[in-house]
């Protein structure tokens, strides 16, 4: 799985349609949505997936993703221990309505809690990045946000350069 970019130099509606059809091309597909994201350790990629899930509102969702879970959802061993079953099984067991029995229980299992990350996706470089699952809404919402932002970011390392953007942006003197 390999995440691709739009291009950056188009105006601003234009990239905003191209990021629109990214988004429905992956939704038609099924498959998953790419983000101009990548990172160069667990503890960066950890970061970024840990900022863009807090960023996931379920309110209004009715629990798309438990109630289609993908066969048999691996579970970590001390998951299964605790949970006394060997995989998650279509319907959950734990959905009550559209809520989650367990949800912050710690012992929910490390798939649904990451959901919508979707792991394995590389730039065309190689190199590990972000891709959501393009079957939530809130993925659907958030990667179009990310492109958007990106884009801002982008154009302004174009004018400030690595230095000025490791000065201005991130604070750091050198
Ligand atoms: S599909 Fe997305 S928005 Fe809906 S419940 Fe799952 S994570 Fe939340
Ligand atoms: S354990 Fe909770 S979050 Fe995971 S599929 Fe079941 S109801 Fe959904």
């Amino acid at each position: 799985m390999q995440n691709q970019q739009p291009d950056y130099s188009l105006d601003r509606e234009a990239y905003e349609d191209q990021v629109d059809r990214l988004v429905s091309s992956a939704q038609s597909r099924k498959g998953t949505i790419p983000l101009p994201l990548t990172f160069d350790s667990m503890r960066a990629g950890l970061a970024i997936v840990c900022a863009l899930l807090s960023q996931v509102n379920c309110d209004k969702c009715e629990a798309k993703c438990c109630k289609s879970l993908p066969g048999n959802v691996y579970l970590l061993p001390s998951e299964q221990e605790y949970l006394s079953m060997k995989s998650l099984t279509q319907p959950c067991l734990f959905l009550d309505g559209n809520r989650c029995l367990i949800f912050h229980n710690r012992h929910r299992p490390l798939t649904c809690i990451r959901y919508p990350y979707q792991p394995g996706a590389t730039s065309k470089d190689g190199i590990p990045a972000i891709a959501l699952a393009s079957e939530c809404p809130e993925a659907c919402r958030i990667a179009k946000d990310v492109y958007m932002t990106f884009r801002q970011m982008k154009q302004k390392f174009v004018d400030v350069g690595e230095e000025g953007y490791t000065e201005n942006f991130f604070g750091i003197r050198r």
